[in-house]
């Protein structure tokens, strides 16, 4: 995949881009799954992830 922010490449997995450090994956608020960063709703439950808040 690529960085949304720098475009770097980065692997499926990380969680934070090792170039610019922008989190690539969010928690979901409902269900806690992790999504894309750049994804609008939860690929699991299909809540809204505009306020979900980034994985450490
Ligand atoms: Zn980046
Ligand atoms: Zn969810």
């Amino acid at each position: 995949m690529d960085c949304p922010n720098c475009g770097a490449q980065v692997a499926a997995d990380e969680t934070r881009c090792p170039s610019c450090t922008v989190p690539l994956q969010v928690a979901c608020p409902d269900c806690g799954a992790h999504a894309p960063a750049d994804e609008d709703a939860c690929p699991a439950c299909g809540a809204s992830l505009a306020h979900a808040t980034e994985t450490s």
